[in-house]
């Protein structure tokens, strides 16, 4: 059995009286929440606070990136052993924004990926086609490659903890969402891909699916049978909002 896992990547936003003041209101209104794993992925700066706040909760820390060395010569760089000292379970790696904008290769995010696993940290490993590559029909083989390149070194005892985010590119931050089959589809890819590498284990690796999920359209693509959680950016900023995400239920009864 899955746990499902919703995750907030807060990305760079929140100052860490913003960040506190979200986990103040947010936390009351999931105590109840049972069977469903909730991450926050914070900015650095507020780790360290949000961590202590949510001390004894329901509510994982996340890190949005992790740099592949444990130490060294790296400015302005944070290491797992860093993030696992501020109480950090999961760590985000290969979003496509540090793709697109700081250029990390599939290696790279790889090496990130072992390292976090090597540290007891989780990796969220994100993947996902761009709008050109989907359009070319070459959303697969681009994801397929991803996986292929990032996971080369992930041993198969650890595959477990590896949690893959499918994020479309063009449906991040877009309001524009895959529809429920189509993510469908391509999670059950994934799973394809993941049970080629990792054998058995890729049944209990989780998949989430981010891009523009909300809580209007979060319960149709929890319905997918390998759709076993979301990575949200824009609407986790706000706890109501978020907390009717990890709820997700049916939109008439989310109100
Ligand atoms: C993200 O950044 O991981 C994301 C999915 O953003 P949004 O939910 O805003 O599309």
């Amino acid at each position: 059995m899955r746990v499902p896992i919703l995750a907030a990547n807060w990305k760079m936003h929140k100052t860490v009286a913003e960040a506190l003041a979200f986990v103040e209101a947010f936390l009351p209104s999931v105590r109840d929440v049972e069977g469903v794993e909730i991450v926050i992925a914070p900015p650095f700066t507020a780790l360290d606070r949000v961590g202590e706040a949510l001390g004894g909760s329901n509510v994982e820390l996340a890190a949005q990136d992790v740099h592949a060395e444990l130490f060294g010569a790296f400015t302005g760089e944070v290491s797992a052993t860093m993030l696992s000292d501020v109480g950090c379970r999961y760590g985000i790696v290969g979003h496509s924004e540090r793709r697109t904008l700081c250029g990390e290769t599939d290696a790279e995010v790889g090496a990130k990926a072992t390292t976090l696993l090597r540290n007891g940290i989780r990796p969220i490993f994100c993947v996902g086609e761009s709008l050109d590559e989907r359009e070319a029909g070459r959303a697969f083989d681009r994801v397929g490659e991803q996986l292929d390149k990032g996971l080369a070194k992930i041993p198969s005892e650890q595959a477990e903890e590896l949690v893959v985010a499918y994020e479309p590119i063009w449906a991040i931050g877009t309001g524009r969402t895959a529809s429920p089959q189509d993510a469908q589809e391509m999670h059950a890819f994934i799973r394809d891909c993941l049970a080629r590498r990792f054998a058995s284990a890729a049944s209990s690796i989780r998949i989430q699916y981010g891009g523009s999920v909300k809580p209007d359209n979060v319960y149709a693509l929890m319905a997918q049978p390998d759709i076993d959680g979301a990575l949200v950016g824009g609407a986790s900023l706000d706890p109501e909002s978020f907390a009717r995400i990890v709820r997700f239920a049916p939109p008439e009864e989310s109100k």
